[in-house]
């Protein structure tokens, strides 16, 4: 019965390095988040210690009458939040649950139709090196060059030309809304099924600050870790008739016995997605992001104004366009990094520098609105940033984020929750 810190120094010390590191810096990573202390609890809980293979009531293994309980409040939370008629909310990951969707929608070779991965998509919408990539005959839509936005009428043609059995409308690096409905009309014009992956914008639709893809899809997968703010899962949305088809490809198609500790983290996070509270941290979000697209515009970066990808945003990001600059996404991210802000480069559409470099950032405003944030300190944020990538002097600027950091304390109290 040693607790963690006894039985093992060595990890416990990594591991409250990492508390210390995520209490001492601004997270700006698009799709990252900090869960509330319930989360953390219900992951840490000895619902670890149970095999459910199977769904509530039709169970491959014995004692589940209190797993099943947990499973059930899940799902019919999910379903509430979303207006879903069907849920699936075993996924472990994102790339699971796309995994099981594109099991159930589609056969090995046929042809699917997804964002490039350049031009934001993701990697499980049809990467060379992905399974989606490597079991399914893959064509890439794009945005178009002038506005860096999807355009619809280069993707009708597209998929008239393609006649693909899956159309995945989907990103982790596009600032804008998606036309679902739009979406759907292409889908429904050439027989394929409409799959929308709504990972990054969860949080935004559960809020009602953002369309909803449940409506117009046939299918809707999601994480459940980045605007939503849970646990780091996955989760399925369809309409009932795709029930049974989704329930066998999450298992017994792609995983073994589902992590019933995960599942009641995410219970505990689909009931704080239905509260008020819930909704004012994403509406901070939102308006955090288009205070740094603002800002950021037009922002001096060695000598030459950057500016953001599509000239602002709609969601919880921004992709700072690097290709006019001598700094790079490398150079920019480590620069950032030095005064105390995480984020990530990213590649931006018709991007002439290599992946590993890039000529963009993508900055996101939902772990801080999670924090705490407001305009305010966005806003102080954002001219941080800007200063940051103008050359400004690193350790006033590090002093700034630390007061930043020190005012809205994270996790106040956790050595004492007997987690750490
Ligand atoms: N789908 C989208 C759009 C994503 O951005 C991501 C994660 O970055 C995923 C799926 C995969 O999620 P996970 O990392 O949980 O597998």
């Amino acid at each position: 019965n040693q607790s963690l810190a006894e039985l093992d120094p060595e990890l416990a010390a990594a591991m409250a390095g990492e508390l210390a590191r995520e209490r001492d810096t601004l997270e700006m990573i698009a799709s990252e988040n900090f869960v509330p202390r319930a989360v953390l609890q219900a992951q840490g809980s000895v619902l670890t210690n149970k095999y459910a293979e199977g769904y509530p009531g039709r169970r491959y293994y014995g004692g589940c009458e209190a797993v099943d309980v947990v499973e059930e409040l899940a799902r019919e939370r999910v379903k509430a939040l979303f207006g879903a008629e069907f849920a699936n909310v075993q996924p472990h990951s994102g790339a699971q649950a796309n995994a099981a969707v594109l099991m159930a929608l589609m056969n090995p070779g046929e042809k699917l139709l997804g964002l490039d991965l350049a031009h934001g998509g993701h990697l499980t919408h049809g990467m060379r090196l992905n399974f989606s990539g490597k079991l399914y005959e893959v064509h890439a839509y794009g945005v178009s060059k002038d506005d860096h936005r999807v355009d619809m009428d280069a993707l009708r043609k597209q998929a008239k030309e393609v006649q693909p059995k899956v159309i995945v409308a989907g990103w982790s690096a596009y600032p804008r809304h998606l036309d679902f409905a739009a979406f759907r009309e292409i889908a429904d014009e050439v027989g394929a099924y409409l799959w929308v992956d709504m990972a990054h914008f969860a949080g935004l639709v559960a809020a009602g600050l953002h369309p909803s893809p449940v409506p117009h899809a046939h299918v809707v997968s999601s994480t459940v870790h980045k605007t939503l703010g849970g646990p780091r899962s996955g989760l399925i949305l369809a309409k009932q008739e795709f029930a049974k088809k989704l329930n066998s490809a999450v298992f017994p198609g792609q995983q073994g016995g589902p992590l019933m500790h995960v599942i009641a983290a995410k219970a505990a996070a689909f009931k704080i997605a239905g509260t008020d509270e819930f909704k004012d941290r994403q509406a901070r979000t939102l308006s955090g992001a288009k205070i740094l697209a603002e800002r950021l515009t037009g922002a001096d970066v060695a000598g030459k104004g950057v500016t953001v990808l599509t000239g602002g945003t709609d969601v919880h990001l921004v992709l700072v366009d690097l290709r006019n600059s001598e700094l790079d996404g490398q150079q920019a991210e480590d620069l950032l990094h030095e005064v105390g802000i995480t984020v990530n480069r990213n590649a931006v559409p018709f991007d002439p520098r290599p992946p590993m470099v890039t000529s963009g950032l993508r900055i996101g405003t939902a772990a801080l609105a999670t924090r705490g944030f407001g305009d305010a300190e966005f806003t102080e944020v954002a001219d941080i940033i800007a200063s940051a990538l103008a050359g400004g002097d690193i350790e006033a600027l590090r002093g700034r984020v630390s007061k930043l950091a020190q005012s809205f304390p994270l996790y106040e109290g956790l050595e004492d929750w007997g987690l750490l």
